[in-house]
């Protein structure tokens, strides 16, 4: 009999031998095949579970291999020199290899199997580790270790509740996970509404995980969500920021934007962004459309993209709306641009905890707008040597792509940074000199006569 053969919980599982699933070891991560064979041999059951099974499954190639065991943290990290255990309220196991990081959890219990677990001690059903913590319904639930079915049941969706071991090569199918994959269904594992009552970022996922697979979320489990997409207001902005960047970088965020508009969730995120839909200009729109369809490209061909540059072209309709209300025009100084984007970075704030490296990053490319449009004769070079002149530039074609006239402007910066020196002496000299300039001198004289 095999580890995983003697693990309780496992009679209620249906199996899929090698033969019948099309997962082959040389698309799993060499560092995860490492630490399942390293648990196997040392006599524990250990899995390949989550998004990298499921992925798998469909062809797909996984973000990250997380893998579950019935090891406690402390054995994993005995077996393995580059392990480290964290996390206080429930221990999981780093295992670094390089770059890569395979996360190891120990089966956990469902709340409901609790007193199940504390009553019936098996074979490795370990009781919470924080005793400080233990006495709160809530955290208690998540801090027991379970038997492997428990811990399929308190996974999110059947899909991403599958179970890969090297032990015979099969997959481990707790809640008809594998028929939802081929129906393409989302389907939330027991009652929807109580999950997402345990954790309401479910409903977060939910909709990623829809938009990122093409998958459609099954009735029962979509319908609660536009009811109880204010529990969202109950989590933490530092979650729902790292929520939020997972949706619009799952590869199909026009999708995850769209659906999470239609369910009501995207208020909770971008507040401020749909408060201002149906008054702003739908060229700003457009451009947080294109945004969203430019970074799915980009990820699609390997490329990375900043939340920086994301949370630019989200909260550009509410800055345009901002400047107005502010009465200032393209006119307004520096100061004032500064502030009111200060401003309008702290309105989102309050639902999404940006990192400053990202916020600041995100006003510099609304100011190099102003750069790029000024071309200031003597700044020029100062402007084309800045660090986020490329994403400023990428920010001003997006913006006449969704349909602003800025003059032809976009081909002028395209020309300047493919010509020679001498073409670039060219363009420069063909600007118009500088208007504020003019404009200072003309009022100088105007008032000059009145007097
Ligand atoms: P991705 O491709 O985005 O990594 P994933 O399914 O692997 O997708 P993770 O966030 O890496 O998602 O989580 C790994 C697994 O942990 C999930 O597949 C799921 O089984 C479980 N899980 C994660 N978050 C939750 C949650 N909030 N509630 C229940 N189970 C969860
Ligand atoms: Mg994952």
């Amino acid at each position: 009999m095999t580890a995983i053969d003697d693990l309780s919980g496992i009679d209620k599982a249906a199996f899929l031998s090698r033969d019948q699933h099309c997962i082959s070891r040389k698309h799993i991560s060499p560092n995860a095949l490492k630490v399942l064979y390293r648990l196997s041999e040392s006599g524990f059951a250990a899995f390949i579970v989550g998004g990298g099974v499921r992925d798998l499954l469909l062809g797909k190639h996984p973000k990250d291999f997380d893998v579950a065991t019935d090891a406690t943290p402390e054995e994993v990290r005995g077996l393995f020199k580059n392990a480290r255990i964290i996390g206080r309220r429930f221990k999981i196991v780093h295992i670094r290899f390089g770059r890569e990081i395979i996360e190891v959890t120990t089966f956990r219990a469902h709340h409901q199997a609790t007193n199940e677990i504390a009553q019936s001690a098996t074979r490795r059903q370990i009781q919470g580790l924080d005793s400080a913590h233990t006495s709160e319904g809530m955290i208690l639930r998540d801090n027991v270790y379970g038997n492997i079915d428990e811990d399929a049941m308190r996974r999110d969706f059947t899909v991403n509740a599958l179970y890969y071991t090297v032990d015979g090569f099969r997959v481990i199918d707790f809640c008809n996970g594998c028929s939802d994959l081929d129906n393409r269904l989302i389907r939330m594992i027991g009652d929807p509404e109580e999950r997402y009552r345990e954790d309401p970022v479910r409903m977060l996922r939910a909709i990623r995980f829809s938009a990122k697979l093409g998958f459609t979320i099954e009735a029962k489990t979509a319908a609660p969500i536009p009811r109880l997409a204010e529990l969202l207001e109950s989590i933490s902005p530092a979650r729902l920021f790292d929520e939020t960047i997972k949706l619009l970088t799952c590869g199909h965020s026009e999708r995850a934007f769209e659906l999470a508009q239609e369910t009501g969730l995207g208020a909770y995120l971008f507040t401020p962004t749909l408060e201002v839909f149906d008054t702003v200009d739908p060229k700003y729109w457009q451009l947080l459309k294109l945004a969203l369809r430019n970074t799915d490209e980009r990820l699609a061909i390997g490329k990375s993209v900043t939340p920086a540059f994301l949370f630019a072209a989200l909260l550009w309709p509410v800055l345009q709306i901002r400047l107005q209300q502010s009465g200032s025009d393209d006119a307004q100084s520096p100061q004032t641009f500064h502030n009111i984007a200060n401003d309008v970075i702290a309105e989102q704030l309050e639902f999404t905890a940006i990192p400053k490296r990202f916020s600041i990053g995100s006003k510099e490319i609304w100011e190099m707008q102003r750069r790029l449009e000024r071309r200031n004769r003597r700044a020029i070079h100062s402007v084309y040597n800045h660090p986020r002149f490329r994403a400023g530039y990428d920010f001003l074609l997006l913006r006449e792509e969704a349909g602003e006239d800025l003059q032809g402007l976009g081909q002028w910066w395209t020309d300047f940074q493919n010509g020679d020196t001498n073409r670039q002496n060219e363009l420069i000299a063909s600007i118009a000199p500088s208007g504020k300039r003019r404009r200072r001198r003309r009022r100088s004289k105007s008032s000059g006569n009145k007097q």
